[in-house]
C-alpha cells in the first residue's frame, strides 16, 4: 500500500493590471477574503480524503459566485453586453477533461464542464453546451444575477473610450489547482474572457493546454492573462511538457514559459502543482489574486 500524500490546493482570482493605487481597501480585503473562501472550501473536500477534482470544482464555484471576479457571477461583458462563459476541468490520473466555451445562464460553468468529462465528450460549445447544460439539469440564472453594475459600468466606459479593433483587457479570470491524498493532480479556470470580445471570441482558459492542464506524471496548472498569446504558447501543456522531459522544477519550467508568453507580448500568470506538493504562483503582471493553503492547514493569500 503506498501512504497518503500530503494535500495542497492553490487558487487565482486572475492576473493583469491590478494597481495599488486604484484598488480600494475595501475592495482589497474582500479579493483576500474570497480567496481564503474558495481555499478552506476546496481544503475540506481534500482533508476528508475526497478527490482533487472535486477539491478544484468546489473552489472555483465559489469564486465563480463571488462577483469581484471574472467568472460566473460578475463575469464582464462582451461587445453586446452580454455574458459568454468559458471553463475547464482536468483530472492528472487518467487525462480526463472536460470544458465548455460561450455559454450563458449556467451558475456554475466549471460545473458544467465537469459534467461534460463525465459524458461522452470533451468540449462543448455555445448552446449545443447550453442545451447539454439542461439535459444534465444545471441550475441556471437570469442575466440580471450575472450582470453587476460595476461591469455594467465597465462595459459603457470601456466601449466609449476604445477603438473597435484593439484587444482590452480583463483581470478576474479564476482557477485551482489541488494535490489529493492518492496522489492525483487536477486543475480548473473558469472566465467570462476578454471585455467587449465579439465574435465567440474564445482564450486560453478552457483550451485543455492552454490554459488548464492536468498530469500526474509533471504537474495540474492553470492560467490567467492575455488568452490569445497563451493559446499561442501552449502555456499551460508547455509547463507540463518541461516538468517531464525535461525534469525541470515546477517554478522554473512556469517562469520559463512565462517569458515566452512576455517574448509573444503577453501578460499573465500560472499556477502549478506537482505530485510531490510544490506550489509555483508567478505572473509577470502588476498582480495576480493568488492563494495556497498545505495539508497542515497553513494558509496564505497574495495580490502583488
Ligand atoms: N485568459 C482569459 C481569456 O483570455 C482572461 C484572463 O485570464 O484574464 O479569456
Amino acid at each position: 500500500m503506498t501512504s497518503p500524500v500530503d494535500i495542497v490546493l492553490a487558487v487565482h482570482g486572475g492576473a493583469g493590471a491590478i494597481s495599488k493605487d486604484v484598488i480600494s481597501d475595501e475592495r482589497e480585503r474582500d479579493c483576500h477574503a474570497a480567496l481564503a473562501a474558495a481555499l478552506r472550501l476546496g481544503y475540506a473536500v481534500l482533508a476528508k480524503g475526497g478527490s482533487s477534482l472535486d477539491a478544484v470544482v468546489a473552489s472555483v464555484c465559489s469564486l465563480e459566485d463571488c462577483p469581484l471576479f471574472n467568472a460566473g457571477r460578475g463575469s464582464v461583458l462582451t461587445y453586446d453586453a452580454r455574458v459568454r462563459m468559458d471553463a475547464a476541468v482536468m483530472e492528472g490520473k487518467d487525462r480526463r477533461a472536460g470544458a465548455v466555451t460561450n455559454i450563458h445562464g449556467v451558475r456554475n460553468p466549471v460545473w458544467l464542464a465537469r459534467e461534460v468529462m463525465n459524458s461522452a465528450h470533451v468540449f462543448l460549445t455555445a448552446e449545443g453546451a447550453v442545451e447539454f447544460a439542461r439535459s444534465v439539469n444545471a441550475v441556471f440564472e437570469s442575466d440580471e444575477y450575472f450582470i453587476t453594475p460595476e461591469r455594467l459600468l465597465e462595459w459603457q466606459e470601456t466601449s466609449a473610450s476604445l477603438a473597435k479593433t484593439s484587444v482590452p483587457a480583463a483581470v478576474g479570470t479564476v482557477g485551482a489547482v489541488a494535490l489529493d491524498r492518492d496522489g492525483t493532480l487536477a486543475a480548473a479556470t473558469s472566465t467570462g474572457g476578454m471585455v467587449l470580445k465579439r465574435w465567440s471570441r474564445v482564450g486560453d482558459s478552457p483550451v485543455i493546454g492552454a490554459g488548464t492542464y492536468a498530469d500526474n506524471r509533471s504537474c495540474a496548472v492553470s492560467a490567467t492573462g492575455y488568452g490569445e498569446i497563451f493559446l499561442r504558447a501552449v502555456a499551460a501543456h508547455e509547463v507540463s511538457s518541461r516538468v517531464r522531459h525535461l525534469r525541470q522544477d515546477l517554478e522554473s519550467a512556469v517562469d520559463v514559459v512565462l517569458l515566452d508568453v512576455q517574448r509573444l507580448g503577453g501578460e499573465g500568470g500560472m499556477i502549478a502543482i506537482d505530485p510531490t506538493g510544490n506550489v509555483a504562483m508567478r505572473f509577470n503582471s502588476e498582480g495576480m489574486y493568488r492563494g495556497y493553503i498545505t495539508g497542515k492547514g497553513h494558509l496564505e493569500t497574495k495580490i502583488w
